[in-house]
């Protein structure tokens, strides 16, 4: 019940949808955390959300094994946006609106609830500061409404995270845009105990 209402809270936030699935068929992937590197992203090691500065595949996995379920929450993008690279606002929104759910289960009971998004805190929120307050000052972080860690440092598996949820998945890379439908999804991910 609380997931199904849970959903509906994404809905009315502007999600484009969200679908509960269970925690067991949240699928990690070290080579996908791999993908973090300096050479691969210029937000590397730049905040609290990502990668060296997150606990990793290992420690999620371990994390999951307190929750029964989570929520995917996703934002239809337009694909032209996403292969030029010119979509913080959507990423934006997306962190706003899983942080917005994590804290509506929280309320709800699921005390422990921890939301991920996708996309560098530092580039959607912090790219003005010359540094991440959490990591360069051991501050409280400046967004803390909105910013949740990416998805990608702990190796979440975000395709088959679609598949459970039962929607499909393309994945969009800017070479092979004339053969990719009008819009892709950007998803983020609540875990509720
Ligand atoms: S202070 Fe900025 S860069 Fe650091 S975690 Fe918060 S939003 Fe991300």
């Amino acid at each position: 019940m609380d997931n199904e209402a849970l959903v509906r809270f994404a809905r009315d936030l502007g999600a484009s949808d969200a679908a509960a699935v269970t925690a067991a068929s949240i699928i990690v992937d070290e080579t996908l955390a791999r993908h973090c590197t300096p050479a691969a992203c210029p937000f590397y090691g730049q905040s609290a959300g990502c990668p060296p500065h997150v606990a990793g595949p290992d420690a999620f996995r371990s994390w999951l094994k307190g929750f029964q379920s989570a929520l995917v929450i996703k934002i239809q993008v337009p694909t032209s946006l996403l292969c030029a690279g010119r979509c913080e606002d959507h990423f934006r929104r997306l962190h706003c609106i899983a942080a917005a759910v994590e804290r509506q289960a929280a309320a709800m009971g699921h005390a422990s609830a921890m939301a991920f998004a996708g996309g560098s805190c530092k580039q959607l929120f912090c790219e003005k500061e010359p540094d991440c307050a959490v990591i360069a000052h051991s501050a409280p972080c400046r967004h803390p409404d909105c910013a949740r860690p990416s998805m990608s440092g702990f190796g979440i598996d975000v395709a088959r995270l679609t598949a459970a949820a039962g929607w499909g998945f393309t994945p969009v890379s800017p070479d092979q845009s004339h053969a990719l439908p009008s819009s892709a999804p950007i998803c983020a991910l609540v875990l509720v105990e």
